[in-house]
């Protein structure tokens, strides 16, 4: 298509692509589309954009730049196009392979449960990647911060997140709870209830991401992360499914933590990757007592939701958490936080969170010149406790700053 919602597509950009075995080609001036947000978005659009394009001119000197490409869903979608989510916006993000967007307002009433979901369903975005690491001077509720630096996989599409549930009392629940009686399972008549669905396929295809993704990042741990004792033919296949696929399909990289203690001597041989599982109750505790023993979670979705905010919560807060949802035919990086619209067009609120969704952005498109300037440019500058609000009331000695100002702050200390 030449246009999507109306807009042409920029003439000056070309598209990413993806081959059959799921790698990115990126050309040096891809295309990006992006949705703004609702509430603070157009503030923290406004100073990220600055930033990435910053970074992308000081690595690459004008070789590279990224063509963004405005899409709309939310607010704007619909003050636009009488439409939360227009197809188009869904059909651009598909063909241009890799968005970024910030926070959607959830609309209320009208058949959409969430935007958010939504655009994971229709792209069958089937990993929630969440990175937490520590930015030195951030106020945080442990001693030792630093010592986390994990990448959560979460699986985005299964598990009790799946919608399936009936409630208390209805015609649907009285099909399921009869049906239960007749495989001779007594379950309470005044009971609503809930299905759990995990799947080979759901399972192989979040640990294989995450194994790749420790591949490509030089990592050398993923973790499986599941409550396998208790619900065996979920969690505990989720366990299995992840181990046997490493077998499958890693056999030349991956070692099992069983081999790196009864053949080489507890430590992971050069280049490998190893490969064991924590109860989740039990990784809860890790992250805290043994942070550093970790580098890749994989978890099914439940467990994966609480365990990426605990660990947010662990280095400092939610307001500087990045995230992604990924699928094979597309990504799309975003903000993990909400409108916040009580601060809308102040130019106060922190852009932290998308400025980090796209430095996945650019690690996920092999541009990590891109990622490592904004990393340092973000790490200094929280240092130097030059901060916007929400930081700087937690921190002695900080200086206030105004989103722009913040986004200044980056690109001056990159
Ligand atoms: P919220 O927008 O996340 O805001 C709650 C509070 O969190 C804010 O008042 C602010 O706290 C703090 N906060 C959030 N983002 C911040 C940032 N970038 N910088 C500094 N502080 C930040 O949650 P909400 O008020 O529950 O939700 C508002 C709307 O957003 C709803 O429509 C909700 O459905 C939607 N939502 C969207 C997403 C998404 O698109 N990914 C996620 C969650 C919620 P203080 O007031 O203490 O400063």
């Amino acid at each position: 298509m030449t246009s999507y919602n109306g807009l042409p597509v920029p003439e000056d950009g070309a598209k990413i692509t993806i081959d059959s075995n799921g790698n990115l080609n990126v050309p040096n001036n891809p295309i990006i589309p992006f949705i703004e947000g609702d509430g603070t978005g157009p503030d923290i659009w406004k100073a990220s954009s600055r930033v990435f394009d910053a970074a992308v001119e000081k690595a690459y000197n004008g070789a590279r730049r990224v063509v963004w490409y405005e899409i709309f869903a939310g607010e704007k979608a619909y003050t636009k196009f009488g439409e939360w989510l227009p197809n188009d916006s869904v059909e651009a993000i598909k063909e241009f392979c890799v968005a970024i967007k910030g926070p959607l307002t959830t609309p209320v009433g009208g058949g959409i449960r969430s935007l958010n979901v939504t655009l994971r369903q229709v792209l069958d975005l089937y990993a929630c990647v969440r990175p937490v690491r520590y930015f030195d001077g951030v106020p945080a509720p442990v001693k030792h911060p630093e010592k986390l630096d994990v990448i959560i996989f979460r699986e985005n599409t299964e598990d009790v997140y799946a919608g399936i549930e009936f409630s208390a009392g209805s015609e649907k629940v009285q099909k399921v709870l009869s049906l239960l009686s007749e495989m001779g399972y007594n379950v309470r008549q005044d009971s609503g209830i809930g299905i759990k669905p995990i799947s080979i396929t759901g399972s192989k295809r979040l640990v294989r991401r995450a194994i790749n993704y420790a591949i490509a990042q030089g990592k050398n741990r993923v973790t499986l992360v599941h409550k396998g004792n208790i619900m065996k033919f979920t969690e505990g296949a989720f366990r299995d499914w992840g181990y046997q696929l490493a077998k499958e399909e890693f056999a030349d990289t991956v070692v099992t933590e069983d081999d790196v203690y009864t053949k080489h001597d507890g430590r992971i041989p050069e280049g490998k990757v190893m490969i064991n599982d924590r109860i989740a109750d039990s990784m809860f505790q890790q992250v805290l007592i043994r942070p550093d023993e970790y580098q890749i979670l994989a978890t099914p979705n439940l467990n994966g939701d609480y365990l990426s905010d605990a660990c947010a919560a662990q280095v400092g807060g939610l307001g500087l958490a990045p995230g992604a949802n990924i699928g094979d035919i597309a990504a799309i990086f975003e903000a993990t936080h909400g409108t916040a619209p009580k601060y809308a067009d102040k130019d106060v609120i922190n852009p932290g969170s998308v400025i980090l969704s796209g430095v996945m952005m650019f690690e996920h498109m092999d541009w990590q010149e891109v990622s490592r300037l904004i990393i340092n440019g973000v790490t200094k500058t929280i240092q130097q406790k030059r901060v916007t609000y929400d930081l700087e009331r937690q921190m002695q000695g900080a200086t206030k700053l105004k989103t722009s100002e913040f986004a200044d702050a980056i690109i001056e200390n990159m």
